[in-house]
């Protein structure tokens, strides 16, 4: 039976992180629950309105078993865990489910005592955190709401309500981080033991307050002391270095986790496994067929509300780009690709095109395997970028 995963976005946030390019909003708490409610309206309907929309599911996903759902944002812990409960609940109600993993993001401050059991009662099973440092001048010029405490408190709350893997994402590049605090927050996280890790260098587009100022060379957000390009690849080799010492299997070029604990959910993505999204600017992926969700929330709802599917964009993949996705997506993961299969199933010679990357030392090769080098991960978009060429 084909297994499928399940994605759930939720666009809300306290405040807006000053390097956060994702299209999430700040809105009254009102707004929560008609939001909640649309996306259970979106799950019970989709199969009327994927139809309506011409978008077909494959044979195999009609009656495919859901076996993880992954709640993202956004900050999807400050919804009420009676909303959560209720999401699970209309996906065991639409589909054969079989939960081996449910994940909720969220911000260290809205872990409370009750929400954490209820939760767990909900059947969440795996919280990933953005802590992103340990250090508090760190977390405030990222216009984070957490501060370091906030983590040591809500640690215990979760494990002593039964959340069985704990997942923290950091990341490398935030202004005033030096090797030093970067070491701290490495150290500190692996005290904590979570099962998971998750380290993002710092994106620098347009898309943030952040990238903005130092695209255009302002000095506002602190972006005077953001780390420049061979500081943050320094952190990120660093990081290998100690998860490595600390027990950490590295499995994905910004993923690491204790050994069983990979995020089952995420996998999907890199293996191109079916998936549906859910709520605003939700993706979704039949295996064939990529499809999002308009990203205005409001928007969102009122075309639930309405009867409308809010499918903004739509592509079936043709044979290049799905080629393209599996080369991408494969060598993203550090056991990397079989040449000799994807060869086989897309009919082209591959060979040729990673033969100047080997000479240059960015890949690895062995028998019909690829990787990128181990020690080359840092740079491995200007990878991409050649081997796209
Ligand atoms: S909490 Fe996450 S999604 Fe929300 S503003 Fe900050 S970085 Fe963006």
């Amino acid at each position: 039976m084909t297994r499928l995963g399940i994605y759930v976005q939720v666009p809300f946030c306290q405040t807006k992180c000053t390097y956060c390019n994702f299209h999430t909003g700040v809105v009254a708490t009102s707004r929560f629950a008609p939001y909640a409610e649309a996306v259970c309206r979106e799950i019970r309907e989709h199969k009327e309105r994927y139809a309506e929309k011409g978008v077909l599911l494959p044979e195999g996903l009609l009656d495919a078993e859901v076996d993880t759902v992954y709640m993202g944002g956004g900050t999807p812990s400050l919804l009420d865990s009676s909303h959560l409960r209720e999401i699970l609940g209309a996906i065991r109600e639409s589909f054969a489910a079989e939960f081996t993993e449910v994940t909720l993001e969220a911000d260290p401050e809205t872990v409370e005592s009750e929400k954490a059991a209820a939760w767990v009662r909900a059947g969440i099973n795996r919280v990933s955190f953005g802590l992103q440092s340990f250090v508090d001048k760190e977390l405030i010029a990222a216009g984070r709401m957490h501060r370091r405490a906030d983590i040591y408190r809500a640690v215990p709350i979760l494990r002593a309500a039964g959340i069985r893997i704990i997942s923290f994402d950091l990341i490398a590049g935030l202004p005033y981080q030096t090797k030093e605090s970067w070491r701290q927050s490495l150290e500190e996280l692996a005290a904590l033991e979570p099962e998971h890790v998750s380290i993002y260098l710092l994106e620098i587009d347009e898309g943030s307050r952040l990238g903005k100022e130092l695209l255009w060379g302002g000095g506002r957000y602190s972006a005077g002391a953001v780390p420049n390009e061979d500081e943050m690849a320094e952190f990120y080799e660093t990081a290998q270095e100690f998860l490595r010492g600390a027990g950490y299997h590295h499995y994905e070029i910004s993923n690491w986790a204790k050994p069983g604990f990979e995020s089952k959910h995420n996998l999907k993505y890199w293996r191109r496994a079916p998936y549906l999204g859910f709520g605003a600017g939700a993706h979704s992926f039949s295996g064939t067929e990529r499809w999002a969700n308009a990203h205005d929330a409001a928007g969102y709802v009122s075309a639930i509300q309405s009867g409308r599917l809010p499918v903004e964009q739509q592509e079936k993949l043709t044979a290049e780009s799905a080629l393209e996705e599996e080369l991408f997506l494969g060598l993203r993961q550090l056991d990397g690709i079989d040449l000799s299969q994807i060869e086989r199933e897309y009919g082209v010679a591959l060979a040729g095109r990673f033969d100047p990357l080997a000479s240059a030392g960015l890949v690895e090769r062995e028998g019909s395997l690829v990787r990128l080098a181990p020690g080359r991960l840092s740079i491995s978009n200007e990878v991409f970028v050649e081997l796209m060429r």
